[in-house]
Parts: structure tokens; sequence; C-alpha cells
């Protein structure tokens, strides 16, 4: 300012001094004084078109460049220029800041809206446009409730009290569910909060389930148990032995059906708690196979003719327990469900390609749209077949999840009436050589029927 204040003076006194002195001198008072006049008329024209200029650039575009001046305008117009360059600076910062939080709000991976206090939408970010199906742009302005007409969600927001959050399944996308809730942050400014939780909606109708389901299972036996043991308890009745033995044989069956559903359920809650297979090592498929054997025979008790059939690489790397209670289980279903009479067959295939674990009935079979849900927990095709079997509903959950601790996948064929097979396919990754008697792959293999 005061350079500003001393270069006006400077230049006053210079056109004093070079002009209007030397004209009033020489020419008299009336010169010097129109010299005066005329360079005050300059001087001040000069001022006006800059004063042009500044205002032409103070009401023009803001991009606009700050315009050149000379003498005291060039000062001014550079003071402006650096001016306009640090609010451009700060502006640029600004904007750089909004648009990484504009960015930020649209990676969350929860929904929100911004509405105000007529419930109209202000902003939504990707999330919760997906969840609701809204326009982000489009539906600026629309109330909330005319776009999610869900009735919950209406009562909700109606309401007014935000202090938890609401859960309904989505309208606008069947098969979803939603927890929303409504954070108010100012006054008449709201933000909605959305948040897809089916997968843990569907796990909490599993639990459910999966308690009813386990509680029906104990109860059945629990009832005959308990009904057979106050009448024994009871002095009024004097059974004959006969009798008492009947009745003790049907409890002692009622208590092994509690005991295998126990077991059952202690095998698959071990084979939950893990992703993977605990304690492996390569297992003897020849062995396993011939004891499984035994075991089917002792369940079939002769009804069955049972057949085991071994080709190729004939060791697989696992945990043999799960492995044996998995190979169990399909041949007990087998057996159970395949009328006396009916042929088993055992079938190991270790190629360069897979292995392949195969149990073959000529059983009662299962229709087709049953196939996609037999392992899921206590799902059964025929309830009263099962228990009578003395079956769990549980089998197939833990053939599915041993497999999936080996990678191994399970593969249903079946035609009712005419019998199943059941067949566990293993990566070639966990086959090993044999260490006596090793097949020679790549080539034909080895076939060694070891029963038929
Ligand atoms: P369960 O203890 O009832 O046999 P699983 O989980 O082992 O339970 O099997 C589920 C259902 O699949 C059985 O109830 C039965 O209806 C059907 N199933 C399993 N294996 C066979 C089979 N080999 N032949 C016919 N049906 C079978």
């Amino acid at each position: 300012m005061i350079a500003l204040g001393l270069h006006a003076f400077f230049v006053l006194a210079l056109f004093g001094l070079c002009v209007v002195l030397p004209v009033w001198i020489m020419a008299g008072a009336f010169w010097g004084m129109a010299a005066l006049a005329a360079g005050l008329a300059c001087l001040s024209l000069f001022h006006f078109v800059y004063l042009l200029r500044l205002y032409a650039w103070l009401e023009g575009p803001p991009e606009q460049p700050v315009p050149q001046g000379r003498g005291l305008w060039n000062r001014i117009f550079a003071s402006l220029h650096r001016r306009a360059r640090q609010r451009a600076e700060q502006q640029r910062l600004l904007s750089d800041a909004l648009e990484r939080f504009r960015r930020a709000v649209q990676a969350f991976p929860d929904g929100l809206i911004i509405f105000n206090q007529h419930h109209q939408i202000e902003w939504v970010n990707a999330r919760a446009a997906s969840h609701f199906r809204l326009d982000p742009q489009g539906d600026r302005g629309q109330p909330l409730t005319n776009l999610i007409r869900q009735p919950d969600f209406v009562a909700y927001l109606e309401r007014g009290e935000y202090a938890a959050p609401v859960v309904f399944p989505n309208p606008r996308c069947p098969g979803q569910t939603l927890l929303v809730q409504v954070v108010s942050y100012a006054l008449g400014e709201n933000l909605l909060l959305s948040r897809d939780v089916s997968d843990q909606e569907r796990l909490d109708v599993m639990r459910r389930d999966f308690v009813a389901n386990v509680s029906h299972e104990l109860k059945t036996p629990l009832t005959v148990v308990a009904g057979f043991a106050e009448m024994l308890a009871d002095p009024d009745l004097d059974p004959d032995p006969a009798q008492v033995r009947h009745y003790m044989g049907l409890i002692a069956e009622q208590t092994q059906r509690m005991q295998r559903l126990i077991e059952d359920l202690l095998t698959l809650s071990v084979l939950e708690s893990t992703a993977v297979a605990q304690r492996e090592e390569v297992v003897d498929l020849e062995a396993l196979c011939h004891a499984l054997v035994r075991d089917a025979e002792v369940l079939s008790a002769g009804r069955h003719h049972i057949s085991l059939k071994l080709e190729g690489y004939i060791q697989l790397e696992g945990n043999p327990q799960e492995l044996r209670s998995a190979f169990g289980n399909l041949i007990s279903n087998a057996i159970r469900y395949t009328p006396a009479g009916g042929e088993i067959r055992i079938e190991w295939q270790g190629t360069a390609a897979a292995g392949v674990f195969a149990v073959t009935d000529t059983g009662i079979g299962i229709a087709a749209e049953h196939i996609p849900r037999l392992t899921e927990r206590f799902y059964r095709v025929d309830r009263g077949r099962s228990r009578e079997t003395g079956g769990t509903g549980l089998g197939l959950a833990i053939v599915k999840h041993v497999l999936s601790h080996h990678q191994a996948v399970l593969e249903v064929e079946s035609q009712p009436g005419k019998g199943s097979r059941f067949a566990a396919r293993f990566p070639a990754s966990r086959l090993r050589h044999a260490q006596n008697g090793a097949p020679p792959w790549p080539g034909a293999g080895i076939t060694r029927p070891v029963r038929s």
C-alpha cells in the first residue's frame, strides 16, 4: 500500500517537475494551468481504461486470465493474479478432497442414502442404488417411501425412532434380506444405512431348523424309552419275563438310535469345525476297502451280494478315519436301501486323471428331484424307511464334509426302482504309487478283482 502511494506520488511529482513547472515558467500561469489540466485528464483516461479492464475481468468468467497493466496497474493486476492463482489452487485441493471422499463413500460396502426431513432423497451411493434399484440422479428429490414401499420400512421411517435397525425382505430384490438403520446427523439431515444380511438370515434359519430337527429326532426315541421305563416301574403291573425282555429290547433299540444320532452329530460338528482334513497320511485303500467289505457283510447279514474291485493307484493321501466314515456311510446306505437279494458293487479306480470310489446298488433308487438335496442335514426321501433301517439323516452330510476336506466331489446317479451309484471323485494330486506292486502309470493300470 505504501509502495503504491509512493509510486503515485512519484509519478505526479515527475509530471509537475518535467511538464507543468517548465511551461509555467516559460509560458505563464495560464499555460501552466492548461498543461496541468491536460496532464490530469490523460492520467484520468489512463486509469479509466484500466478500471474498465478490471471491471470486465471481475464480471467475466472465473477462468478468464487477469489483464495485463502498466505502472501502478501492473502491480494491482499482478497482485490480483496471485490471489486468483491461490484461490484456484485452494479450489483444486477442495475438489480433490471432495472427489476422494466421494470415491470412498461409493466404495463403502453398505448402502448410504442422505435424505431430508420430508424423507426426500438427496444423495445415494452405488450400493444403496443397487439394494433399492434406485437411479442416483433421476430419483433425487423423490420421497423414500414412494420408492421403497415395504410396510415395516415405511412404519420405521414414519415412527421416527431410529435407535435400533429394522430388518425386512427387500421388495425390490426377492430372496434378499436387508438390515436398515437411519442416523440423524443434523437438524433435518438423515443418513440411511442398508446392509445385505441374507447370508446371516439363511444361517439363522438353518440353525433354528437344525435345533428343531435334533430335538425332534431325540424326542421320538426318548418318548418310547420313557414310556416303557414308566410301565416297567409301575408296581401294579406284573409283566411276565418274556414281555420284560421284549420291552427291554425296544428300550435298547431306541437307546442305540439316540447313540447313533449323537455320534453322527459329534462327527459332523468336528468335520464342520475345520475347512481341511487334519492329520493326513497315505491311506492304503486295499486294506481300507477290505475292512469296509467286512463291515458291510455284517450289516447285510448275507442278504446281499457284495463285490469289491480295485484298479490303478490304490494309495490316497487323506485322513483315514474321515475316509472310512465317508465310504462306510455310502456302503451302509446302499445296503439299507437295497432289498434282500440285491447287488452292491464297491469300486475304486485310480487313474492319472482322478481317483474314484464308487458304490453301486440295485436298490430302491431316488427320484431326480431329491438328488440335489440329499446332502442336507436330516434330508430323507422316505423318513419312515430311513428310521426303520436305523438312519440318522446325517450320513450324506458327513460324506459331503469329508469329501470337501479332500477336495473331492460327490456324484450321484439314480433311477427309482433300479438302483443308485454314489461316487466320490478325488483329484489326481491326492493319489500315490503303492510301495509294493505299484501300477506303472501312465499305462493300462493293474486290475485287481479282490472279491466278486
Ligand atoms: P439316512 O441316515 O436317512 O440314510 P443319509 O444322509 O445317509 O441319511 O441319506 C439321505 C437320504 O438319501 C436317505 O434318507 C435316503 O432317502 C437317500 N439315500 C441315500 N443313499 C441311498 C441309496 N443308496 N439308495 C436310495 N436312497 C438313498
